[in-house]
């Protein structure tokens, strides 16, 4: 087997398209190589000896060895150095690279092959003997933590004993003597804690590292990542090993970072980073304040430290040029690492670059319309699901501000809540209902559970490209990083502005957009559907054949619906309205009455309430279908429960306690969510159906004179699992149907249809279909009815399974193709047997999810029906499913 690819001196035996065997890094390091580009000669370890490695038992094969071997004298001959060498030593850089990118979950080590007696040699290769030492006491730190596993704060706090011993304040200040120093304490403490020595082979050095980067697809946090981006953990890393360059290697040498494009907002400008004497790791740490690339960008910031442009030209025009050459090739945004070793400039990564939602409707829409790429794939290239983040509020720009601190715009959108300064802490709060600012020096890895916890994160030290700031953009959680004027003092659970003194649980509101913090909760604003947003839905909607409903119930809902471009309402949950104001005493009139007619006289007062309820809703949808369920949940869900309660609405209904009591008693049932709800309770009390059905036909009628428009409401009828039950219900419905016309004159046009939300209807759909003018998948129930799991009580053991990996993911969140899914495909198939063109939607929560709306493009559905908010999200996906 061809474990290994090797790449340098200006060709690859890899290229981009072997991203699944290369890793993301490693097919485009390749890449770079095939394009001509200046990259360091390297090798790349596919992703299958990952594989191979775990199901050796942690292994690494002689094969694999001898084939690394072999890639390591391919970088000896062109480099002209060798690898443990103490005349010109080769060093080496060895990162992990998996097929999706995992930014910061997995380890990488660099500058190895240096020992006592290589790092002599590397001085005096390079004429400088404490860029050597500095970059041998690197190695250590970061070998010691990776592979060795001690924690890198033994060493910092050693380099700052000594940095304070010294008087220095910058690492860069350390001569070589006093890192040699440094070094002869780090191996100390090394052998105190560990019990060995560090290794001074470079083989044994190089194995450590690759084996560690092997495991390190295995640590807890990247096990988080992989389960919160659906990354299979059979995949496995590539591993890269390539030739180090310097950016510590004294003031015309540098390191950076940047994007082809703004991140933030998808400008087209290059935009990025970088530190002068530095390695790769320092920018990402955040551990001193870097430079802007483009004077642009520092005229921007105000900074008064020279930008690349200015201090570097020549290699800064070199970037430039390899910048549009990658952006054009790869027809996106890239995000890139350079290093600029002695005025040569080389490239270490290209991939594309992570972006907010906003800058990624933007960076489509602009090269759409530069005619980069079609509009079909700018449509294609969203992810439908980050539309979430622009309609995330922000800050009403006339609310006052009462401006704390500021600092970097890392994430956009606004977020409010208490302050937090742990992870767990976040964690803890969100399980409790409350929100949070989780509020740091700085982020880490470790804190991707207390990041997801948070409305927004707040840090103080950190640039644009820190890991609070990249992990943030990614998750579309407001992120405000390096506010420089606040200072964390975790440890007292405080928070110093300069003028005033937070604490622990006090409420901050951060703004992502501008990078100000801002004391106490502050009104925020809608957000703007226009723009860039517009385009991108317009070209979706072209190219979609689904339409997209909303369900809803309210005015208010149903508004926000059709400004989110909603095409009707596809379920309106008619219990939700007997819930408002003093609606529901009488609704528990209704239901205490002792006889029907009681009940008739109870409905006849809900009458006139749910006929303008109806009418309002067919105004606002002006002649969009508008689809309206029946009654769905039992009786009991009406009645109080506590003592308490029961003591309150018996007197407003001038009841005896006890009757009441006796009443909720006898409603009682031990499996509501199977027991008397949906169609069941119309064939007990048909008189609510037919209440509801008169207020339907009467709201049509008056809506219908009023906007001229011909209204054709959609009755549905819920939990239906036999063909007589339909055929009961319908029969009231059409009864009314006849009465209203003949009372009005009008003819009214409507349509009954069912849910299929339960196994034996989806079965029996081309029986039920005979009844039925439209199927609606209700795919909450049905799943809950399929798997045999209360939809109530999920929630206590799914997190377990999944945990456990017993399944994937959430059915209720994430349709279950393979069962759920199969059920649906069955009555599609089985009910347009019956009647050709049958109409067919989803209304269940999964009718906004990006993945499950994919099946139903499949399915042939001809709608999807989802909350107001998720509208544009259904949009977006029912195109990508088309495209
Ligand atoms: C469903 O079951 O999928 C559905 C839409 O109805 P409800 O959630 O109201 O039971
Ligand atoms: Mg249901």
């Amino acid at each position: 087997t061809k474990w290994v690819y090797t790449f340098g001196g200006g060709e690859a035996e890899g290229s981009a398209g072997d991203r699944d065997h290369l890793g993301g890094k490693g097919a485009n390091l390749a890449e770079m190589c095939n394009l001509g580009l200046p990259v360091p000669p390297g090798l790349t370890i596919i992703t299958d000896a990952c594989a191979r490695y775990y199901d050796d038992g942690r292994i690494i094969s002689e094969e694999l060895r001898s084939q690394v071997k072999a890639g390591i004298e391919k970088m000896e001959a062109i480099t002209g150095r060798r690898f443990g060498d103490t005349q010109h030593p080769l060093l080496l850089s060895v990162r992990s690279g998996a097929r999706a990118s995992m930014p910061g979950m997995m380890d990488t080590v660099l500058n190895l092959g240096l020992n006592d007696h290589t790092v002599e040699a590397l001085g005096h290769d390079a004429g400088d003997a404490r860029f050597a030492w500095d970059s041998y006491r690197r190695f250590i730190q970061m070998y010691a933590d990776v592979v060795m596993g001690l924690d890198h704060e033994v060493f910092e706090e050693i380099l700052e004993d000594e940095k304070g011993r010294l008087g220095h304040e910058n690492d860069t200040e350390l001569s070589a003597v006093e890192w040699q120093h440094v070094i002869s304490l780090y191996k100390r403490v090394i052998e105190e804690e560990l019990g060995e020595a560090f290794p001074q082979d470079p083989e044994v050095q190089l194995w450590g590292a690759i084996g560690a980067v092997f495991a390190s697809w295995m640590n807890p946090r990247a096990i988080t990542y992989r389960h919160l981006h659906n990354i299979p953990a059979g995949w496995g890393t590539a591993v890269n090993v390539q030739a180090m360059v310097f950016g510590n290697l004294g003031n015309t040498s540098a390191t950076g970072v940047a994007f082809t494009r703004n991140p933030s907002t998808g400008e087209n400008e290059l935009y990025g980073e970088f530190l002068v004497n530095a390695q790769g790791e320092d920018v990402v740490a955040g551990i001193r304040t870097p430079q802007n690339i483009t004077e642009a960008a520092r005229i921007a910031s105000g900074s008064d430290k020279p930008s690349l442009e200015k201090l570097m030209p020549e290699a800064f025009e070199e970037f430039q040029a390899i910048c549009n050459k990658l952006e054009a090739h790869y027809r996106d945004m890239q995000d890139l690492e350079f290093t600029i070793e002695r005025g040569k400039l080389w490239m270490l990564q290209t991939r594309s670059g992570k972006r907010t939602a906003k800058a990624a409707l933007k960076i489509a829409v602009d090269m759409a319309e530069a005619k980069t790429i079609t509009k079909e794939q700018a449509v294609a290239r969203i992810d439908a699901a980050s539309l979430d983040q622009l309609l995330h509020p922000t800050i009403d720009p006339h609310a006052r501000r009462d401006i704390i601190g500021s600092g970097l715009p890392a994430s956009p959108g606004a977020a409010t809540g208490e302050i937090v300064f742990t992870s767990e802490e976040a964690v803890m709060a969100q399980k409790e209902g409350r929100k949070v600012i989780l509020v740091r020096v700085e982020t880490s890895p470790e804190d991707i559970h207390g990041m997801h916890a948070a409305q927004g994160i707040l840090t103080s030290r950190g640039g644009m490209t820190s890991h609070a700031a990249v992990v943030a953009r990614g998750m579309g959680i407001p992120c405000v990083s390096g506010a420089g004027n606040l200072r964390v003092d975790a440890r007292n659970e405080l928070l110093l502005a300069p003028a005033i003194t937070l604490k622990k649980g006090d409420v901050i509101t951060i703004d992502g957009s501008s990078g100000q913090v801002l004391k106490g909760e502050i009104p925020m604003l809608q957000p703007e559907l226009s723009g860039d947003f517009g385009k991108i839905m317009a070209w979706a909607d072209a190219s979609r054949r689904m339409t997209v409903r909303t369900n809803a119930e309210t005015p208010a809902d149903a508004r926000a619906a059709r400004s989110f471009g909603a095409e009707g309402i596809g379920l309106c949950r008619t219990e939700h309205m007997f819930f408002e104001g003093d609606r529901i005493n009488v609704m528990r009139e209704m239901i205490l009455a002792s006889d029907e007619a009681g009940r008739r006289a109870s409905l006849a007062k809900l009458l006139p309430m749910q006929r303008s309820d109806f009418t309002e809703l067919f105004e606002i949808m002006h002649g969009l279908p508008v689809t309206i369920r029946l009654l769905d949940p039992p009786l009991h869900e009406f009645l109080p429960k506590t003592d308490e309660e029961i003591a309150d609405v018996s007197a407003v209904l001038d009841l005896k306690p006890s009757d009441l009591r006796e009443r909720v008693d006898a409603l009682h049932e031990f499996n509501p969510m199977l027991g008397h709800r949906g169609c069941r309770l119309a064939i007990s009390y048909p008189e609510i159906a037919e209440m509801q059905a008169r207020a339907i036909f009467e709201a049509a009628v008056q809506a219908a004179r009023e906007t001229g428009a011909a209204v054709v409401p959609e009755i549905m009828v819920p939990l239906v699992g036999l063909k007589s039950e339909l055929d009961y219900v319908k029969a009231c419905i059409d009864a009314v149907a006849k009465e209203v016309i003949g009372e009005s004159g009008i003819d009214i046009e409507y349509l009954v249809g069912t849910m299929i939300e339960l196994p034996r209807a989806a079965l029996r759909a081309h029986v039920i279909a005979e009844s039925a003018d439209f199927f609606s998948f209700g795919t909450n129930d049905l799943t809950q009815t399929t798997f045999g799991i209360s939809r109530d009580d999920a929630a206590q053991f799914l997190n377990t399974y999944i945990q456990k990996g017993i399944i994937e993911k959430d059915p209720f969140v994430s349709l279950d193709f393979d069962g759920v899914g199969e059920l649906i495909q069955i009555a599609a198939e089985r009910g347009r047997r019956t009647k050709n063109g049958l109409k067919l939607g989803i209304c269940g929560e999964h009718g906004g999810d990006p993945e499950s709306i994919r099946f139903c493009e499949e399915t042939g559905l001809d709608y999807v029906s989802c909350s107001p908010f998720r509208v544009p999200i259904a949009r977006l996906a029912a195109a990508q499913a088309a495209i």
